[in-house]
């Protein structure tokens, strides 16, 4: 007997159909003799439409109800679901974040889970009840509600599934598994069968959208095997996983792409010590990530700044960014929405050399100009005008082998 973590996102709950569905293949797991826990994401639509209603009221609500409201959503799915179970004959019981409860810092909107509880659910378990859990959403210790950035149910579920050392973490969703790229844009994508933590966490920063990054990072802080697979049929997906030998054969694994990020740059900016921190210092207090950034080589006592940050946190990005621009002596701010990030992620270029310059020169042969760079280990990201995106993933992917699964080995 296994004790087995799903998750169904919005897509695969977003009809009481769709949840009839789902509760039938919980069901099915479970008269396999195994220990269930589902998570489950908000009807599809629903985080979306719950967003857009706090728009109409005003455009920086307090973050407190912020959360509030979008927590909202999960409440109706794990209720139905657990009806749906229930009227099937099953014994099975809803939580929500706090009543379990699972713990988060106090970081509203993009919470980071402390301690779950695991007393409730486990004496659930032994008396042989399904538990559906809310995804998405925990307790700060002062008893607010917070929620994990978009796409936290998959965050709830590995936390959970680590919690108490589920045996496998399902992620049930609409696609196969994981790709070498998006297959809207490139139909000759293919599913990879495995893929280590940090390819996944590079893919999933880049902008691949099927796992949230903190879920990725969770499993492999706790060696938790992520199964990323369809909720509609039983075929295996893609493991995220520990790396193992074969994965460094192959050269590059995926082209990742992202429109959610803007360029803001600071001109003119005093050579100084201490000029950076400045700067950055009062985007991390407000809990902004910034990504790439460059700064150019001083000329006269002077040097430009060139970032990027989510394109939801832009407005406030930019605030803040001209008040300091102003307190620095810099020359001025610019920025710039209609940028997109293009990468190449693969655990290979650790130990092949080349591939940064194969990805510069298949750009340059299709005209794309490169604005920004940046690498790490086992990436290559250029910023390149959000309107040759497709054209840039598709040219990669070809380039890089990844065509018709012909991935190119040693
Ligand atoms: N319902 C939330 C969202 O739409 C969480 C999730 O789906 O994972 O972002
Ligand atoms: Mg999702």
């Amino acid at each position: 007997m296994a004790l087995v973590v799903q998750k169904y996102g919005g897509t695969s709950v977003g009809t009481i159909e769709k949840i009839q569905n789902v509760a039938r293949r919980v069901a099915r797991t479970y008269d396999a003799g195994n220990d269930m826990v589902v998570v489950v994401s908000a009807m599809a639509g629903e985080t979306n439409r719950l967003v857009a209603l706090s728009e109409e009221i005003c455009e920086f609500p307090s973050e407190r109800e912020y959360d509030v409201l979008v927590a909202a959503g999960e409440q109706v799915s794990i209720s139905l679901l657990s009806m749906a179970l229930q009227s099937m004959g099953y014994k099975a019981k809803s939580y929500l974040g706090w009543q379990i409860p699972l713990y988060t810092d106090d970081a509203f909107s993009k919470a980071r889970i402390n301690e779950i509880e695991d007393a409730n659910i486990r004496k659930d378990l032994d008396n042989g009840i399904i538990v559906i859990v809310a995804g998405f959403q925990g307790l700060d210790r002062d008893n607010n509600i917070t929620t994990f950035g978009r796409g936290g149910s998959d965050t709830s579920a590995v936390a959970v599934a680590a919690a108490l050392k589920a045996d496998v973490c399902e992620i049930l969703t609409d696609v196969d598994g994981v790709y070498t790229t998006d297959p809207r844009v490139v139909p000759e994508a293919s599913k990879i069968d495995k893929i280590s933590y940090d390819e996944m966490l590079e893919m999933a920063s880049l902008g691949s959208k099927v796992l949230q990054i903190r879920s990725v990072e969770f499993a492999k802080k706790y060696g938790v095997v992520v199964h990323v697979r369809s909720s509609l049929n039983d075929n295996p997906g893609t493991l995220v996983m520990k790396e193992d030998a074969d994965m460094e054969t192959v050269l590059v694994s995926g082209v990742a792409y992202n429109k959610d990020e803007a360029k803001i740059s600071v001109m003119r900016v005093p050579d100084q010590p201490g000029i950076a921190a400045q700067l950055f210092t009062p985007l991390s207090m407000a809990n902004i990530t910034v990504d790439m950034i460059i700064q150019n080589i001083s000329q006269e006592g002077f040097t430009d700044m060139t970032f990027t940050v989510p394109r939801s946190d832009f407005k406030k990005a930019l605030k803040i960014v001209e008040e300091t621009a102003v307190k620095v002596g810099a020359a001025g701010v610019q920025c710039n929405e209609s940028i997109a990030k293009v990468s190449i992620v693969g655990v290979g270029m650790r130990s092949h050399s080349g591939i940064a310059s194969k990805m510069f020169e298949t750009l340059s042969t299709e005209g794309v100009n490169i604005q920004m760079i940046s690498t790490s280990e086992i990436k290559v990201s250029c910023v390149i005008d959000d309107k040759y995106t497709e054209l840039a993933v598709r040219v990669l992917h070809e380039a890089f082998g990844l065509d018709n699964g012909q991935v190119v080995q040693e």
